[in-house]
C-alpha cells in the first residue's frame, strides 16, 4: 500500500509530469518526422592509409521542428524505447542504399563502401534480411558496397538469429563491420561463429593512445585478433597524427575520424573526394 502510494504520490510530481509532457513531444515530434522528411544521413570518411577515402559511415540527424541539428545520442534511446527506431532505420537503408545506387553510376565514386548502423530492435524483426534485399533491390544499389555496422550487444541478444540473418545477408554480398568493438563481452569465442569483414575498434581506446600503456596493449590486441581471424579492421575516433601513427605502426590501416573528418553534409563529403 505504501509503495502504491508512493507511485501515486510520483504522478502529481510536476517535475515528473513536465519530462512526461517533454518525452510525449518529443515522441510526437519524431513520429511526424519520418513522414516529413526531417532526417538526413551525414557521412563521415574512412581513410585508408593508401588508398585514401573508401568509404564512408553514414550518421543520422534530425532536423528539429524548432530548428537545429539535434545528433542521435538524444533521440535514438527513445526511438529505440518506443519502437519508432524501427521506420526510422528503415528510412537510413532506404536513403543509404540510394545513395550507393547514385554513387553506382559514378566512376570517381563507384568504390566507396557505405557503412550503416543497426539497432537491435530493427536487426531482430522477423522480415529485415527482406527489407535490406528490397531496399538494396528497389534503388539498384550494389550490395557488395553496403556494410552493415552491428554491436556485440545486438549480436548476442540472440546470436542463432544474428548468425542467420548475417549469413543470409553476406551471401547476397553485404559485409558487416562489429562497431564498438571491445566494449562489450569479454567472451570471444563467438566471433568465429560470425560472418564478420571486419573489426571496428571502439574511440574509447583511441583517445588516450600513445601516452596510455593499457589502451595501447588493448588496441594492439584488437589488431592482432583481427588479423589472425582474417578480418579487416578500422580504428574509429582518430584525432591526432599520434595516434593515426601509433595505428599505422601497429598494423592497423584504416582510420575514421575527426584527423580526417566530421560527419558532413553529403556534398560536404564529395568535395573531398578527388577529381580524377
Ligand atoms: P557510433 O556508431 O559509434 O558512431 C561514431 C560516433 O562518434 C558518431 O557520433 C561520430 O560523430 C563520432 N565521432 C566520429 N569521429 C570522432 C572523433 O574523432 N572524435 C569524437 N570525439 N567523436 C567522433 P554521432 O553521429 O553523434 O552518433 C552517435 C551514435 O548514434 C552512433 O555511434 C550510433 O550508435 C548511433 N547512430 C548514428 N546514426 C545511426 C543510425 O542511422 N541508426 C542507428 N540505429 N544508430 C545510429
Ligand atoms: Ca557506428
Ligand atoms: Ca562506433
Ligand atoms: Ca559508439
Amino acid at each position: 500500500a505504501k509503495t502504491a502510494g508512493r507511485n501515486t504520490l510520483r504522478f502529481f510530481d510536476p517535475e515528473m509530469q513536465a519530462n512526461l509532457a517533454t518525452r510525449a513531444n518529443l515522441e510526437a515530434a519524431l513520429r511526424a518526422s519520418i513522414t516529413g522528411k526531417k532526417f538526413v544521413l551525414h557521412y563521415q570518411a574512412q581513410i585508408d592509409g593508401q588508398h585514401g577515402i573508401i568509404g564512408a559511415e553514414a550518421l543520422l540527424r534530425w532536423r528539429h521542428p524548432e530548428g537545429g541539428m539535434v545528433p542521435p545520442g538524444e533521440f535514438i534511446p527513445l526511438a529505440e524505447d518506443t519502437g519508432l527506431i524501427v521506420p526510422i532505420g528503415q528510412w537510413v537503408l532506404e536513403s543509404a542504399c540510394e545513395q550507393l545506387a547514385d554513387w553506382a553510376r559514378d566512376p570517381r565514386k563507384r568504390h566507396l563502401l557505405l557503412a550503416v548502423n543497426v539497432s537491435v530492435r530493427q536487426f531482430r524483426q522477423p522480415d529485415f534480411v527482406a527489407s535490406v534485399h528490397q531496399a538494396l533491390t528497389r534503388a539498384g544499389a550494389p550490395a557488395t558496397q553496403l556494410k552493415l555496422e552491428l554491436t556485440e550487444s545486438l549480436v548476442l541478444d540472440d546470436i542463432d538469429d544474428s548468425i542467420d540473418k548475417m549469413r543470409t545477408l553476406k551471401e547476397l554480398g553485404v559485409g558487416f563491420s562489429m562497431d564498438d568493438f571491445g566494449t562489450g563481452y569479454s567472451s570471444l569465442s563467438y566471433l568465429t561463429r560470425l560472418p564478420l569483414d571486419q573489426l571496428k575498434i571502439d574511440q574509447s581506446f583511441i583517445r588516450n593512445l600513445p601516452d596510455s600503456a593499457s589502451d595501447a596493449v588493448v588496441v594492439q590486441t584488437i589488431i592482432t585478433l583481427a588479423r589472425s581471424l582474417g578480418l579487416s579492421v578500422i580504428a574509429e575516433g582518430v584525432e591526432t597524427e599520434a595516434q593515426r601513427s601509433f595505428l599505422a605502426r601497429y598494423g592497423c590501416p584504416t582510420y575514421q575520424g575527426y584527423l580526417f573528418s566530421k560527419p558532413i553534409e553529403l556534398a560536404a563529403f564529395e568535395a573531398l573526394l578527388p577529381l580524377d
